[in-house]
């Protein structure tokens, strides 16, 4: 049959120690050129294991896409495997080894016998250039109709062979059953159940199909489209995405790589105002995702990190008596931290941040997950309390915090 299949090498994959993001990407990168794709395998740097991975991909796939072990060290085998499965000796190609050769001399690095190895090719098989490092990979016919491609693990030169070679490549073979498109609409203030409900109609839907899910407590609804072209996708997608935004209303906040910390920015832009943060639990977090942003700097002044009480007094102006009859993580404090740090940066606006991220501490009235968000402009002042501490979840709390002290200024 006619489909693709990734093939990751590593030991560390199977362990856990790294996330797979080379398959995300190729799978990315498949779907785009609207090659089917039905299975990835990952293995470890074991030979065995490896040749009955390559065993049953070869049973179900023309493309078989490789990453991982093409290093120069004893447990990168995964050419040697290759080339021991279909029976044909490795040999080492000329061009490569003068290109790896040339790469050290210009590094100024000695090339040790063990870089001999990565100019070892099947015999018969062509170079998958590497613009970025050192090995090359593999592009190759073993038997007609099958299709095999090797990169290394890391994914920066994974990136560059694809791009450079691979995709073009790929591309020529017509393959293609037409392209897959998606479009994201980005939600803040609406649960994952909340608005499926709402968009409940849309979720039947089968060109585009809706589908919602929700990570780092965004909710988000993924509009994909099957079409000829990319110009055919966005066309079925653009009256959908109209429709579902429409319904979301105030609470959709962006599309696909926008975070609310873009919305936030286009709004301040807009209004050429200027924001100053406050930040005690979130230690900084806000100010990342604000600053994350490229051009922050046209409205974003800066922030206190006041994380000890006698910063909040001392560079904010929060009154110690305040502090110590209602605790830090109070209303009034979070007012005043906000109104503190607008008057200290001279800001239209300022926004402040007082919590408990826990897991430990917390009490009675004050559980871990109360967070208090100020907000302070030349008019008004006012708070938002919120409870974040379902789990107790340290990174959670923070997380929820500085969206949601984001999303109070965009409204
Ligand atoms: P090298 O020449 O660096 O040894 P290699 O082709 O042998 O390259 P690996 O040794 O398997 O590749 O992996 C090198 C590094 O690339 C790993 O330490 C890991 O950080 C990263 N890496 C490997 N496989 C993946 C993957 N599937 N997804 C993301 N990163 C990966
Ligand atoms: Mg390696």
């Amino acid at each position: 049959t006619g489909s693709a299949e990734i093939i990751c090498v590593g030991t560390e994959l199977l362990l856990g120690d790294i996330l797979n993001t080379n398959a995300q990407y190729l799978a990315q990168q498949l779907a785009n050129l609207g090659i089917a794709h039905h299975y990835q395998t990952v293995v470890g740097d074991n030979p065995l294991r490896l040749a009955r991975a390559i065993a049953i991909a070869c049973e179900r796939a023309r493309l078989i896409i490789f990453t991982g072990g093409l290093g120069p060290t004893p447990d990168d085998l995964t050419t040697a495997t290759i080339a021991d499965f279909f029976g044909v000796p490795l040999v080492e190609n000329a061009d490569v080894l003068a290109d790896i050769t040339a790469k050290f001399a210009q590094r100024g690095r000695t090339m040790t016998a063990n870089n001999r190895k990565q100019a070892l090719l099947p015999e018969g098989a062509d170079v998958l250039p590497n613009p970025q490092g050192t090995a090359p990979g593999l592009l190759w016919q073993p038997r007609s109709g099958l299709h095999l491609m090797t990169f290394p693990g890391v994914p920066r030169e994974l990136y560059a062979m694809w791009n450079a070679t691979a995709i073009s490549y790929v591309q020529a073979q017509g393959w293609s059953q037409g392209i897959i498109h998606s479009r994201t609409l980005k939600f803040w203030g609406t649960s994952e159940s909340g608005l499926a409900a709402k968009v409940d109609d849309f979720l039947k839907l089968e060109n585009p199909t809706v589908a919602p899910y929700a990570s780092d407590g965004v909710i988000k609804l993924r509009i994909s489209a099957k079409a000829k072209s990319m110009e055919a996708a966005q066309q079925l997608i653009a009256p959908v995405a109209q429709q579902l935004k429409q319904i979301g209303g105030d609470d959709c906040f962006g599309e696909d790589n926008e975070t609310l910390g873009h919305a936030v920015g286009q709004l301040l832009r807009a209004r050429q105002s200027t924001l100053a943060v406050a930040e005690s639990c979130t230690g900084g977090g806000l100010g990342a995702m604000i600053t994350s942003v490229p051009g922050s700097s046209a409205y974003f002044m800066g922030g206190v990190i006041a994380y000890d009480n006698r910063i909040k007094a001392n560079l904010l102006g929060v009154s110690s008596q305040t502090l110590a009859e209602q605790g830090a993580v109070s209303a009034i404090v979070a007012e005043q931290m906000a109104v503190g740090v607008r008057q200290q940066l001279a800001t239209d606006w300022g926004i402040s941040i007082t919590g408990i991220a826990g897991p430990d501490g917390g009490s009675g009235d004050k559980p871990v997950g109360l967070v208090y968000i100020g907000i302070a402009n030349a008019l008004e002042t006012r708070h938002l309390e919120c409870r974040f501490g379902r789990t107790k979840d340290r990174e959670w709390i923070r997380l929820m915090s500085r969206n949601t002290a984001l999303d109070v200024l965009r409204r």
